[in-house]
């Protein structure tokens, strides 16, 4: 799968021989403004999730995001150290393939994402008060 985009939650900050410089240059927030760029993050979205752990069990949820780092962090899920890498963006950035690695799985849990529309998101969290 090609790597359109790839992050960590770990600091990558290193000097031109590769040593990791001890302090981050702010490669967070880089990261993080340039998914933003990709994906246009703010609004409502749907992940289903494949893989997860070392169970290999699956899930899925809905939910709004702010902006990059709300949509990053309800996309992986949880807090410990992970990589984060996008192979698929559809033109109008509606639809997103990505994997997510982390220690229990070091050959990546998949991530199918889904903007959904304002109609949808109404339906979805209507339906939770019925
Ligand atoms: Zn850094």
């Amino acid at each position: 799968m090609p790597r359109i985009f790839v992050m960590s939650n770990v600091c990558t900050c290193c000097d031109d021989d590769g040593q990791w410089l001890g302090e981050c240059l702010g490669c967070w927030e880089d990261n993080l403004d340039y998914l933003n760029e990709l994906v246009d993050c703010k609004g409502y979205w749907h992940v289903d999730a494949e893989q997860i752990g070392w169970r290999n069990y699956s899930g899925e949820l809905t939910f709004e995001a702010e902006n990059a780092e709300e949509w990053i962090n309800h996309i992986v899920g949880f807090k410990c150290e992970w990589t984060f890498c996008i192979s698929v963006i559809s033109e109008n950035k509606t639809s997103i393939v990505a994997k997510v690695y982390h220690h229990d799985s070091p050959t990546g849990e998949s991530r199918y994402i889904r903007r959904l529309t304002d109609e949808e998101w109404d339906k979805l969290t209507l339906e939770e008060y019925e």
